[in-house]
C-alpha cells in the first residue's frame, strides 16, 4: 500500500481534530492529522477556558457534551492521565426578571431531557457559592454535574492515546488543496505533499470555512474574537463556573470560574461580535472583564491577574455545529462549528464522527447527525451558545 495513504485524514489538531483521532486510532482506523501550527492545540483549543456543560438549549449539542461529561469525568481512571476534572458544577446567576423567565422557560426542556439542573432561590444560591453578590440577586439555575478541566492538558491526554495506538500526526504542514477522482474526495494537497484517503474529516475550526472553499463548498462558519484572562492563584473559595447573561456596555453575557489549581479564569462575549481571525489583545478586556468580575464577586478585588489573551469562536448561523458526511461531496465528513463550546464538545464529537465512520451509528446518534448536517434548515438559534 501507498505509505502515503490513510483510511482517514482529520484537518486540524484542535480540540475536535485530537480527541477525533483518539477515538479512530483506537477502533483501528489508519488515521492521519494535517495541523499547520507546530503541536496540538495551538489555535483555539488553548484559548478555551476550560469550562464544560451538558446545559444547552439545543439537544443535540446537550446529548454530545454529556457524552463528553461522562468521557472527561472519567478519564482520569480509565486511561491513568491528569487533566485537572473538577466536577463544580455551572451556575446561571440572575438579576432581572426577563433572564428569570428565560431560564425558568428553558429548564422545562432541560429537565425533560432528565439533565441534573434545577433553579435556587437566592438563599440557596448563596448556599453555593457565599461570595456571590446578594444585592438584587434573583436565583439562578444550578448544574452540579457540570464542571471544568484543563483544555491542554486534555488534549494531551488523546493525543499521547493516539499516538500508542499508531495514529500519525504531521505538524507545521498545511492543507492546500483536495484531489477529486470521479466526482468523490481522494485526498489532500499540503505544502509538502500529496496524501490519499477515502475520507477526509475537516476540523479546521476557524478555518473550516477556507478549507471548505478549496475544496468548492460553502461551509458559514463566521470566525469570532472573544478574550479570556487568569488570575494568580488563590486558596479555593468558589467551586461553579458562574455565567452571567446580562448585557452590559461592551459585553453581553460573562462567565468565569476558579480553576482546581487556584486561578480564577474569565471571559465575556464582546457586544457586537467581532468578526475576523484578529488574535491580539485589546486594551478594553481587562478593564471591562475586572468591573464585571468584581460586581459579582467583590472579594476578588485584591487578587491580581497574570495574563489576557484572545482567541477565535468558529461560529455558526444557528449556534450549533454542522457534523457528518456532506452528500454533495462524497468522501468529505465535517466536524467543525463548535462555537464557543469545541472544547466541551470535543470528545462527543469525537466519538460520534467515530461511529458514523465506522458504521456504528445507534439510533440517537443518528438523529444527531441528521439535527447538525450541513443542509438543515435554521429553524431555532442556540441560546447559550
Ligand atoms: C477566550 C475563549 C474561551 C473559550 N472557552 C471555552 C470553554 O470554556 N469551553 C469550551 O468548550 N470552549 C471554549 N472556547 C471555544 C473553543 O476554544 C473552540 O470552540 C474550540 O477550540 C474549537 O475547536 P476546533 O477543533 O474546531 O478548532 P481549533 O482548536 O482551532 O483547531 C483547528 C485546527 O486546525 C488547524 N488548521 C487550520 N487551517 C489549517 C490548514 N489549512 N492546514 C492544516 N491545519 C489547519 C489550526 O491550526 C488548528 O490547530 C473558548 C474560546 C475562546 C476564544
Amino acid at each position: 500500500m501507498n505509505q502515503n495513504s490513510y483510511d482517514v485524514i482529520i484537518l486540524g489538531a484542535g480540540s475536535v481534530g485530537v480527541p477525533t483521532a483518539f477515538f479512530l486510532s483506537k477502533s483501528g482506523v489508519k488515521t492521519l492529522v494535517i495541523e499547520e501550527r507546530s503541536s496540538i492545540g495551538q489555535a483555539s483549543n488553548k484559548a478555551a477556558i476550560g469550562g464544560i456543560r451538558a446545559t444547552h438549549s439545543d439537544p443535540s449539542k446537550a446529548w454530545l457534551c454529556q457524552r463528553s461529561l461522562q468521557i472527561f469525568s472519567t478519564w482520569k481512571e480509565q486511561y491513568g492521565d491528569e487533566i485537572e476534572w473538577k466536577k463544580g458544577g455551572y451556575v446561571y446567576a440572575v438579576y432581572r426578571e426577563e433572564d428569570k423567565t428565560t431560564l425558568n422557560n428553558l429548564l422545562i426542556r432541560q429537565k425533560a431531557w432528565k439533565m441534573n439542573i434545577d433553579w435556587l432561590s437566592p438563599n440557596d444560591l448563596l448556599s453555593v457559592i457565599p461570595d456571590l453578590n446578594a444585592e438584587g440577586l434573583l436565583g439562578g439555575t444550578y448544574s452540579p454535574d457540570d464542571g471544568h478541566a484543563s483544555p491542554l492538558l486534555s488534549l494531551f491526554a488523546s493525543y499521547k492515546h493516539a499516538r500508542e495506538q499508531d495514529c500519525e500526526f504531521h505538524f507545521n504542514e498545511t492543507v492546500t488543496g483536495f484531489t477529486k477522482q470521479n466526482g468523490k474526495i481522494s485526498g489532500i494537497q499540503t505544502n509538502k505533499d500529496n496524501y490519499s484517503a477515502s475520507i477526509i474529516v475537516n476540523a479546521a475550526g476557524a478555518w473550516s470555512g477556507e478549507l471548505g472553499k478549496l475544496a468548492g463548498m460553502n461551509i458559514p462558519i463566521i470566525p469570532e474574537s472573544h478574550e479570556a484572562g487568569i488570575t494568580e492563584p488563590v486558596q479555593t473559595f468558589m467551586h461553579p463556573m458562574i455565567v452571567d447573561i446580562r448585557p452590559m456596555g461592551i459585553t453581553s453575557n460573562f462567565y468565569f470560574y476558579q480553576h482546581a489549581t487556584g486561578q480564577v479564569l474569565f471571559c465575556y462575549s464582546p457586544e457586537p461580535p467581532i468578526h475576523g481571525f484578529d488574535r491580539q489583545v485589546t486594551s478594553d478586556f481587562l478593564p471591562t472583564a475586572a468591573k464585571r468580575l468584581l460586581e459579582l464577586i467583590p472579594r476578588l478585588q485584591s487578587v491580581r491577574v497574570r495574563r489576557t489573551w484572545r482567541g477565535l469562536y468558529p461560529m455558526t448561523p444557528d449556534g450549533s455545529p454542522f457534523l457528518g458526511f456532506v452528500p454533495e461531496m462524497p468522501g468529505m465528513m465535517l466536524a467543525t462549528g463548535m462555537c464557543g463550546q469545541g472544547f466541551m464538545l470535543g470528545p462527543g464529537v469525537g466519538e460520534l464522527i467515530t461511529a458514523a465512520i465506522t458504521g456504528s451509528l445507534d439510533d440517537v446518534q443518528q438523529e444527531i447527525l441528521q439535527n447538525l448536517s450541513l443542509s438543515r434548515s435554521i429553524s431555532q438559534i442556540e441560546m447559550l451558545k
